[in-house]
């Protein structure tokens, strides 16, 4: 058997593992923030008011703040927005 035959053959293989792997997809955790790409999901996006990130609306964060509800990409821009606008005075 020549060495051509051989590697013919490994292509062969490595094609028809990649098909059968690329039946079963499974779900791998990745996060998806920032870019706004195509997306099956049709949501609504909201801003992200510390890093203007555009996040669905039904996984961002919520904060209520004087009757306004704010929306988060992450915990961080959370904490962050609330010590941002809401200073409080220390108690001296
Ligand atoms: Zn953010």
């Amino acid at each position: 058997m020549s060495p051509i035959r051989l590697l013919v053959l490994a292509v062969l293989f490595y094609i028809a593992w990649r098909l059968l792997r690329g039946l079963g997809k499974d779900s791998n955790p990745v996060c998806r923030t920032g870019k706004q790409g195509e997306s099956k999901v049709q949501d609504v996006l909201v801003e992200d008011p510390v890093c203007h990130t555009l996040v669905p609306k039904h996984q961002a964060l919520q904060l209520r703040r004087r009757g306004v509800t704010y929306y988060f990409c992450c915990e961080k821009c959370l904490r962050a927005f609330e010590r941002n606008s809401d200073r409080k005075p220390s108690h001296g």
